[in-house]
């Protein structure tokens, strides 16, 4: 069911859950102060009381109600707020531990889209809004994915189009003295960095600054998934070892990816993008990847953007997470 923002308020202010519009990907919010409504986001979505959610608020002055701020804090967030960042600091007492998966820090964060904005003042409360999907697949990132994601138990949806950046917020640590990336997106660590004037540390494997993997719980090894079984390829030719047939479909990055002679595949193929640029094809991927869960395809055969971006490592990072057929992604 759609439904209007004044809607969405009404429902919220109640302690109900309603999906909502975001500059990443759609959320499923409720009251994040309420843990009976937090509780009801983790049934809904079937996902581990132990994986925190993240908190989204107004401004800054909201914040730093909920968490306990520092100068590394205000200096990200008066760049990058409102946007696609998402900063874990120590939290306040008045944040439940039902929030945090019962940890001492909350991850917040101030969204761009208007629509969300417009209903967070007119609310006045911070909202928990994970993304709006059953826990491990691919995220929505316009209103109808939500239905075909949860079916029968759609929550009320506020259309607000399709998401500007298509992929969930960065999520950046700043809880413990050094920032660390806990989960790559829209924005880069060079970004961070040419901000804070000091080194981010990244998660492995793409960027080896730091010898621990991310502790961050959504860097869980199967995130994101089609249904569809689903391999990854670094090549070209690692897709031809894999043998393409009619059943299968192929997806490729750009245009120009396909090789003449796997032409006879064009109606089997489907692009994250026109010409390869990143932010194509980050807007496009969880699009793609539902659009080809629904082509009933014996197997999805994609191949890894290569373009030497720091959003590429975003976008591989969600590639690599959706993947779940053991051993499939071709090796270096
Ligand atoms: P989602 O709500 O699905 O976009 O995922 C929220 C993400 O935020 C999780 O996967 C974590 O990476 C991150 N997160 C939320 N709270 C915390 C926290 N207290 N500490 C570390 N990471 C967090
Ligand atoms: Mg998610």
């Amino acid at each position: 069911m759609l439904i209007s923002a004044d809607e969405a308020v009404a429902r919220l202010d109640r302690g109900d859950l309603v999906a909502l519009p975001t500059e990443t990907v759609y959320g499923l919010a409720g009251l994040a102060l309420s843990p009976e409504t937090v509780k009801k986001i983790f049934a809904l979505k079937g996902r581990s009381s132990t994986n925190p959610l993240i908190i989204h608020l107004a401004d800054l002055k909201s914040a730093e109600k909920l968490a306990v701020f520092n100068n590394l804090a205000r200096q990200v967030c008066k760049v990058f707020w409102p946007g696609p960042l998402t900063i874990v600091l120590t939290k306040k007492t008045c944040v439940p531990n039902e929030i945090t998966g019962g940890g001492n820090t909350v991850a917040i964060r101030s969204p761009l889209h208007p629509l969300f904005r417009e209903i967070l003042k007119t609310l006045g409360k911070p909202l928990a809004a994970p993304s709006a999907n059953p826990s491990n697949r691919t995220s929505p990132t316009q209103a109808s994915h939500i239905k075909e994601l949860f079916g029968s138990d759609c929550p009320p949806t506020v259309d607000g189009g399709n998401c500007k950046f298509g992929l969930e917020s960065t999520v950046l640590d700043l809880s413990a003295g050094k920032p660390r990336i806990l989960r790559y997106g829209p924005i880069t660590p060079e970004e961070i960095e040419n901000v804070l004037s000091i080194p981010v540390q990244t998660p492995l494997p793409e960027r080896l600054t730091n010898n621990q993997p991310s502790k961050s719980p959504g860097s869980e090894k199967l995130h994101y998934a089609p249904r569809t079984p689903f391999f990854l390829h670094q090549t070209i030719e690692e897709i031809r070892l894999n043998r393409p047939s009619s059943e299968d479909l192929l997806l490729l990055p750009q245009k120009s990816d396909l090789p003449k002679d796997m032409d006879w595949l064009s109606s089997r193929t489907l692009y994250f993008s026109f010409h390869g640029k990143p932010e194509e094809i980050a807007f496009n991927l969880y699009k793609t990847l539902i659009q080809a869960d629904k082509r009933n395809a014996q197997r999805l055969l994609a191949l890894l953007p290569n373009t030497n971006t720091e959003l590429c490592l975003a976008i591989r990072d969600r590639m690599t997470r959706a993947c779940n057929r053991n051993g499939s992604i071709a090796k270096n």
